[in-house]
């Protein structure tokens, strides 16, 4: 599937926000967004433009679009599905981006970024229940163990993220055994731990029209 393939970085400097796609290097001070908070391209630093309401909608889905690494056609479908959940549909909608195995293997701490996570997934290192996923977008239920497969749980790589993270990404609704490399999902996420700043109620209006 097409994805997009430029600088990351440059994502984040058009959305004005850390959207922590590098791992490692976005708390540090190597982080671009630090260096250069303006827009990229030649009239990034301009004077600013009046942002309309469907600007501020678009950039809204952009930016949970681009954290999540989801192309728009993908997104949509998550907004139906989000849409037919009983409860609020920008919750909805949040959480079932949760639920995506990338994310929950990046949650779990086994990568460094999602898309370190995806990689992880694509090249069968990781099993749900015991059974091998190579499908970043399966969705991780409650009560589902996701773990690092036996033959690469000498992954250098999944133990340097570990170590990068110490404690910063514990939450209530994945509990990580660091030593089995493994973790459950208990339950599913509430707003309050899935602590991006996005207003999703802009998303939910934008497609809603
Ligand atoms: Fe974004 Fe990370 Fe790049 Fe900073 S280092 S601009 S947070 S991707």
């Amino acid at each position: 599937m097409a994805r997009y393939d430029g600088p990351v970085c440059r994502l984040c400097r058009r959305e004005g926000t850390k959207l922590f796609l590098k791992g490692e290097r976005c708390n540090s001070e190597k982080c671009s967004l630090d260096r250069r908070n303006y827009a990229p391209g030649q009239h990034g630093q301009g004077t600013q433009r009046k942002v309309m309401e469907y600007g501020r909608q678009l950039r809204e889905k952009q930016k949970a679009r681009r954290t999540y690494g989801v192309l728009e056609r993908q997104f949509r479908r998550y907004y139906e599905m989000a849409v037919r959940i009983p409860g609020v549909t920008g919750e909805n909608l949040l959480r079932l981006l949760e639920q995506r195995l990338d994310n929950v293997v990046y949650r779990l701490g086994f990568a460094p970024s999602r898309a370190a996570a995806r990689q992880l997934v694509r090249h069968r290192h990781i099993e749900v229940n015991g059974r091998p996923v190579s499908i970043p977008s399966f969705l991780v239920r409650p009560g589902m163990t996701v773990s690092v497969r036996q033959g690469s749980k000498e992954m250098p790589s999944i133990h340097e993220s570990l170590r990068q993270l110490g404690k910063s990404r514990e939450m209530s609704w994945l509990v990580v055994d660091k030593v089995a490399l493994s973790g459950q999902m208990v339950q599913l996420p509430s707003r309050e731990d899935i602590q991006i700043p996005l207003e999703e109620r802009l998303i939910v209006e934008l497609y809603s029209k």
